[in-house]
Order: C-alpha cells, then structure tokens, then sequence
C-alpha cells in the first residue's frame, strides 16, 4: 500500500508491517514475521521489484516480529543489513530480553541474522535518518524520510488513534515517554508504525502526551 511516493507499507504484513522505501537505494524497513515471507516476495513483484534491487535492510530493534525474514532476505538481496548498535548483542543471540519480550522470544524461534552494520543517532543510511527513540527497548530508533516517521515500536495505531507501545513490552517507561517527547518536537506528517495502520499526524501526536 502507497504511503507517500516514496514510502510503501509492505502489503501481506499484517500483524508487524514493513516499510518499503524507494529510491536509487531501496531500504526495507523491518522484516515483519518469518511466516509473512511469501506475502513480500508476492508484494515486491508487484512493485516490478526482485529481491537484488533492495540496498539496505534497516532494523528498528531486537524483537522477533521485526527480523523474522532479515537472514532469508539478506541472503536472497545481498543487501545491506543495518541495525542499531545497541540492539545488536539481542539480534545475535548474546543477549536476552526480559520478561514478557524473553517469554516470546523462545516461542517465536527466528533464523538470527548477523547485522553488517551498525548505526548510531544521528547516521543516515540512504535517504533516511535515524532518530534514536529508546524506551521499547534499550536501542530501538525510528526513522525519518520527507515527511514520513517510520516509528517501528515507539507508538502503534488502533482506529486511527495513537497510542504509545504496549506497556507489557516497554523496556523503560520514562525512556518511552522522553521519546515521546523528543520525536513529537521533529517535524513530520505520516506516521508509519509496525503495529497498526499509518496514519497522518495531524493533532493527534498531542494525545500521546497526557
Ligand atoms: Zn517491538
């Protein structure tokens, strides 16, 4: 589904969306869940696209329903595969969540990917630029492009409402909240999050903040 020219939600996503992002390099954001994998072949032919024309795979955090497919399609693109520096040791296995994040890590078994490269804030990797938001978990980031917030899982959207990520799944609450914060002070118009349809920012940032 077209979210700006630029910016396509991954059709056959649903439940974790990817982010296809077009351009001289495209960039896939997130790899949504291994058992969506056929539904990004299917939705990458129908963009005329192949595998190999993708440049970069950028992972917004660690968790399972964001790097399901990122060892398959990085072996299949040859892109490459970036991931914030501090989400990198949980990406590889050298480190483990807690809690809830632990619990569905062991039910939802992924191939792990080994990252290529790692990116801090303030790094652009194409056309897009990264935008730290801890507070999901200790590295998570979004991402910017025009005026497109890729938010992976600093906020998700239920009928056309924001709301901040699931309590249950937050690493650090007041972490969260600053993020919050601190994005809500960027400029940008749709918000594009993993969970949830994208939505345009209008007001609706401001509900977050009560
Ligand atoms: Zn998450």
């Amino acid at each position: 589904m077209k979210v700006t020219d630029t910016v396509h939600l991954v059709d056959g996503t649903k439940g974790s969306y990817s982010y296809l992002v077009l351009g001289q390099e495209p960039i896939l954001v997130d790899t949504s869940m291994t058992r969506n994998f056929n539904n990004i072949m299917d939705s990458l032919s129908k963009l005329g696209m192949k595998p190999s024309d993708i440049a970069h795979i950028v992972l917004t955090h660690q968790d399972v329903d964001h790097i399901g497919n990122a060892k398959e399609l990085k072996a299949l693109s040859g892109a490459t595969l970036w991931a914030p520096s501090a989400e990198i040791p949980y990406i590889h296995g050298e480190r483990r969540g807690k809690g809830a994040r632990r619990l569905i890590s062991m039910l939802m078994k992924v191939d792990r990917p080994q990252i290529d490269r790692s990116f801090d804030a303030g790094d652009k990797i194409g056309g897009l630029e990264v935008i730290p938001a801890p507070g999901h978990t200790p590295g998570h980031v979004c991402l910017r492009i025009n005026d497109v917030l890729l938010a992976g899982d600093l906020v998700t959207t239920r009928d056309g409402r924001l709301r901040p990520a699931p309590s249950f799944l937050t690493w650090d609450k007041i972490a969260l909240q600053k993020s919050i914060r601190d994005v809500g002070s960027l400029t940008f118009d749709w918000v594009c999050p993993a969970h949830g349809d994208p939505v345009r920012r209008a007001s609706l940032w401001d509900s977050l903040l009560q």
